[in-house]
């Protein structure tokens, strides 16, 4: 399974005439889902054979299954799934694919599903047309509704349906954001219907709906035609000591109240934070399992130096340290004190234990995820050269890095509401840089190459920089997609001059010494290896390529063919097939592949050869 569609298992996918069976067989296998086929068709490896009525099957295996692929008429399954469906909160995604694979349609739950954004994908791993009808998502905006899923953000409450239809329908919406990423701003087309920042000053805009995003739990009133919903990302700490044997309930009860009293919302927790003997404590372990928070425990030689209002001598007595709440919020906020919202409070049960409590806010959200980095290599520079994995992991992360030129050429497999980051060609190390920054945080971040992201591209830098982090090989995750490199894109364009060894030199010295090259230069000539040269010309580098001919010129016939291929599968492209004595007649410049033949490589009418042995 390619791991873009491991958020979305398990899948189930039914089918039920032998064209269908055939056709999402193999998808089944690509994006790890299970196909159920009724017991009268011949059964394939890895199905699951259902008997009686598709009816009673689909309705047994309903709650089970995430997303589901119907291989069926679309007026067959709307039958099939009404009575299944109840709100588009909770429902699975459902999506349909013509028996033949040409079409793939979403038909539910689009947004919070992930049936909008999966169609895509499965368009892309059948190379066929995704169907897409939902407003937002053909304005080229996220859904409101899913905006903060990728920064771990959780729901609050509101009229989400109503804010949605306002945005779809083009009604300017107001946005308060007042904590949380920002990043989602930043690629907004340029006709969204956001207005950021407060109204009351400009009484020219007229808002019908207002985003809040924020750490405050708002009570919305509801007003006519006025309409509010609230996203809270999770930057509170809340620091919790307590005395040995204090109840989960109690836990529960003081953070509930406390969190009411100051109007913040518990769904802006990120965690929770305590003195390192805590970690065995078993009402706060048990709490942190069921809310699904992490507990982060510090040991007090840390906490005594962290600075609070509200130091206790008893406490120091009893644990080493003065503060165990509010130094523990301070140091899992990665703040100081002024990051402290809510100081030290005790709550206290005759029979359950006593907690004290205190809340910092951080100035980055906890996400809750665990970050990946695809590495992507999105070939030579036409969208129908990049592998259909590529595309998918493309579509699928939830950053895109890379230099701004292949950017552009992947525009089309971009999805509404990613985070697109464009960076000048030479900075090849802050792109990695940030791309590790981002996966560390939790975000799935593709970063671009073209051609091969592993041949002098961007996924050995990504290594390299992430082994100086002492990574440990997992987090992040990272996945490599290879794609199409210069030296294939330009040798399919001219014939078939790899037929026998050949290698690859770059004359680029920015990372190697030219010493270096010319040795590989002098031993690739002598040896008989075909050559591809990358990288062979720049304004300011130009002696290079002379001393290329020059050496080849020693060991080779100067009527040896040489292909020069400019932009290969790029509106641009130029081919000029040439040869080593002529070869520096032509433009040679950073854009080319030069492919020098081997002593037995021929052309042939505007063809250039190269014989699969020696004669
Ligand atoms: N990772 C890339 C190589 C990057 S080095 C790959 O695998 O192809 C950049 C060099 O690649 C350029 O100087 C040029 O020599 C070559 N190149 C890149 N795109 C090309 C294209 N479309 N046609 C011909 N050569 C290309």
């Amino acid at each position: 399974m390619i791991s873009p569609f491991k958020p979305f298992c398990p899948i189930a996918v039914i089918a039920t005439t032998p064209q269908a069976i055939k056709t999402l067989h193999s998808l089944c296998q690509q994006i790890g889902a299970t196909l159920h086929v009724p017991s009268h068709q011949t059964s394939l490896d890895n199905t699951q054979v259902y008997q009686g009525s598709l009816k009673d099957y689909l309705t047994s295996i309903w709650s089970q299954n995430r997303v589901f692929i119907f291989g069926l008429a679309i007026g067959a399954v709307v039958r099939l799934i009404s009575p299944l469906l109840q709100n588009k909160s909770s429902d699975p995604a459902v999506l349909v694919i013509d028996p033949t694979g040409k079409f793939v349609i979403s038909l539910c739950s689009g947004h919070q599903g992930g049936a909008d954004h999966l169609t895509q994908l499965i368009a892309h791993q059948l190379n066929t047309i995704p169907i897409i009808t939902g407003a937002t998502n053909n304005l080229n905006l996220p859904g409101i509704d899913i905006l903060g899923l990728p920064f771990g953000w959780r729901k609050g409450e509101g009229n989400w349906t109503a804010v949605s239809s306002l945005i779809s329908r083009g009604e300017k919406v107001q946005v308060i954001q007042e904590v949380g990423s920002t990043l989602w701003q930043d690629h907004l087309p340029s006709n969204h219907p956001f207005y950021f920042g407060f109204s009351e000053f400009n009484k020219d805009v007229k808002f019908l709906g207002q985003i809040w995003i924020s750490a405050t739990k708002r009570k919305f009133l509801s007003e006519l035609n006025f309409y509010k919903v609230q996203w809270h990302p999770r930057i509170l700490w809340a620091g919790i000591g307590c005395i040995r044997g204090t109840s989960e309930s109690l836990i529960e009860k003081t953070i509930n109240e406390v969190f009411q009293k100051y109007n913040l919302a518990t769904d802006a927790i990120a965690g929770i934070a305590t003195i390192d003997i805590k970690n065995n404590e078993d009402g706060l372990l048990k709490y942190c399992q069921n809310k699904q928070l992490p507990l982060k425990t510090f040991p007090a030689d840390i906490l005594i130096k962290i600075q609070v209002p509200n130091p206790s001598t008893i406490v120091q007595q009893e644990v080493g340290t003065p503060s165990v709440a509010e130094a523990s919020a301070i140091a899992a906020a990665n703040s100081s004190a002024d990051s402290l919202l809510v100081s030290k409070q005790i709550i206290q049960s005759e029979n359950e234990g006593a907690v004290t409590i205190a809340i910092a806010k951080s100035s980055l959200e906890y996400t809750g995820r665990t970050g990946k980095l695809y590495l992507i290599g999105t070939g030579p520079g036409s969208l129908a050269q990049i592998t259909p994995a590529a595309k998918t992991a493309i579509t699928q992360a939830d950053v895109i890095i890379g230099y701004s030129l292949y950017l552009d050429l992947i525009k089309p497999l971009q999805r509404p509401g990613q985070v697109i980051e464009a960076f000048p060609i030479t900075q090849e190390k802050r792109r990695a840089t940030r791309a590790i920054e981002l996966a560390q945080w939790g975000l799935t971040v593709a970063v671009v190459s073209s051609g091969d992201c592993g041949i002098y591209g961007m996924a050995g830098l990504v290594l390299e920089e992430l082994q100086k982090r002492n990574w440990d090989g997992n987090t992040p995750q990272v996945e490599i997609f290879p794609g199409i490199t210069s030296l294939q894109a330009s040798a399919s364009r001219v014939g078939a001059p790899l037929m026998h060894d050949f290698c690859a030199i770059s004359l680029s010295d920015l990372l190697t010494p030219w010493k270096v090259i010319k040795k590989r230069l002098v031993a690739a000539a002598k040896e008989d290896f075909v050559t591809a040269i990358y990288n062979p010309q720049s304004r300011t580098r130009t002696q290079q390529i002379i001393y290329v001919q020059e050496v080849f010129l020693k060991y080779r016939n100067p009527k040896t063919p040489v292909a020069l291929v400019r932009s290969a599968y790029r509106p641009d492209e130029k081919i000029t097939l040439t040869s080593l004595e002529e070869m520096l007649n032509f433009t040679i410049d950073m854009l080319t592949t030069v492919i020098i033949g081997n002593s037995s490589t021929y052309n042939h009418k505007g063809w250039m050869i190269t014989p699969r042995g020696y004669d």
